[in-house]
């Protein structure tokens, strides 16, 4: 069979992957505990059901304008407007197929062959792959003090002539961190001066904790308006209303970016499927207490998280101060985060995802998204596959595993 380089330059979504293998083990009745999710547990809001089903109920489904509905896009003018203090008009916004179409559009119309997108790491698995697949060069930045943020001149320092964009991604997925405001400041001015492009994934925005306020990365630009600057929010209703499979997601950018995407977005895929458009109507234009629900729960789980981590002495955690995730330093343990994130699926059935796909080995991957008992049973299991002092007897519902391994 023959395939093109570009197709056999492209891994596999490893998170995507590792839900499949976990649904095979489940469906074996498999005791599985899934730690490596990347959605949350709740239900999408109501008001997004009865705006769906209100189409649904019309029978009358159809295209729609490839940057998607005028309701939809009016609702994210709200919405940015509200979340960021900032006037857009409706050729500002263009509505895609989850953030992860708007990211790819983008990075379609800004990049020409072999041009450079810098990322800080530990960066979103798909990042690399995206930037590859829009026939750039992705540029991965670790700090060198081994944190989960680079400074500013490290990113500076691998600006070259063939750099064409930046990318970050805060609340971060997978560390949970969130970028000092100096960072960000620091990031934007670099873009502005040097006439960069700015991608900032806003994607667990409002998903922060201890009360601290979501960045709003406007705040330290210093354009006059949209359309002077390159700098693209991307946003969705994927996790903040836990609406993952709705597949909307969103960009406000420059009008003549935003136009050269929607080409493209017309071109590959045409608008987004209108059911679920008319969802995320209903989710932004509808009764907010969904978002600061979630928001709490996850707070109350990453705190038991925490607890519960904090008790394995071999194991590093800077406590995540967003998203759903936590990103520890289990190397202590085991280096080779592959091998280890097969050793607990293997072994105790819990599926974590290795550091390695998001630049950084030694770590996993670790959601706290799902029930409390799935965090605390979880990482007991990987505390007793882990252990060595940890009694060599464990029960995985009736069935006895004994320890041979350590
Ligand atoms: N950006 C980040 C950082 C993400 O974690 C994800 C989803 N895992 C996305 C973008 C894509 O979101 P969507 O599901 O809306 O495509």
């Amino acid at each position: 069979m023959s395939l093109s380089q570009l197709a056999k330059s492209i891994s596999e979504s490893p998170t995507l992957k590792l839900n499949e293998t976990a649904a095979l083990l489940r469906d074996k009745g498999e005791p599985v505990i899934h730690l490596g999710g990347g959605e949350p547990k709740s239900k999408a809001p109501i008001d997004a059901i009865v705006s769906c089903a209100s189409l649904l109920s019309t029978g009358d489904v159809k295209y729609t304008p490839a940057d998607g509905i005028p309701a939809l896009k009016k609702a994210i003018i709200r919405y940015t407007e509200e979340h960021y203090g900032r006037v857009a008009a409706a050729e500002n916004v263009i509505a895609s197929s989850g953030a992860k179409q708007s990211i790819m559009v983008l990075l379609h119309a800004i990049l020409d062959p072999k041009e450079e997108v810098i990322f800080p790491v530990p960066y979103w698995v798909s990042y690399p792959e995206m930037v590859k697949l829009a026939g750039g060069v992705p540029v991965p930045v670790a700090a060198r003090n081994g944190g989960f943020e680079p400074s500013v001149e490290e990113i500076a320092e691998n600006i070259g002539t063939y750099t064409k964009a930046i990318i970050i991604n805060s609340p971060n997925n997978p560390s949970g961190a969130v970028y000092s405001d100096e960072f960000v400041a620091g990031v934007v001015e670099l873009c502005e001066k040097r006439d960069l492009y700015l991608i900032m994934d806003d994607t667990y925005n409002r998903l922060i904790f201890e009360n601290r306020k979501p960045t709003n990365v406007y705040d330290f630009s210093h354009a006059l308006s949209l359309d002077s600057s390159k700098l693209v929010v991307i946003n969705c209703v994927s996790k903040m209303y836990a609406m993952t499979g709705f597949r909307i997601g969103w960009a406000v950018g420059g009008k003549q970016v935003v136009r050269a995407m929607t080409n493209i977005q017309s071109q590959e895929t045409s608008g987004p499927a209108a059911p679920s458009q008319w969802a995320a109507v209903g989710a932004l234009n509808g009764v907010q207490s969904c978002v600061e629900s979630l928001r709490l729960t996850l707070e109350n789980n990453r705190n038991v998280m925490m607890r519960r981590l904090g008790g394995f002495s071999g194991v590093k955690v800077v406590k995540p101060g967003g998203t759903f995730y936590c990103f520890p330093d289990f190397s202590a343990y085991e280096k080779d985060s592959q091998k280890l994130c097969h050793l607990l699926l293997d072994k105790v059935r819990v599926v974590t995802v290795p550091g390695r796909e998001f630049g950084m080995e030694g770590h996993l991957r670790m959601s706290f998204c799902g029930t409390i008992k799935e965090i605390t049973e979880g990482v007991e299991r990987i505390k007793w596959a882990l252990d060595p002092e940890a009694p060599n007897e464990l029960y995985l519902g009736d069935r006895k595993l004994v320890r041979d391994w350590r």
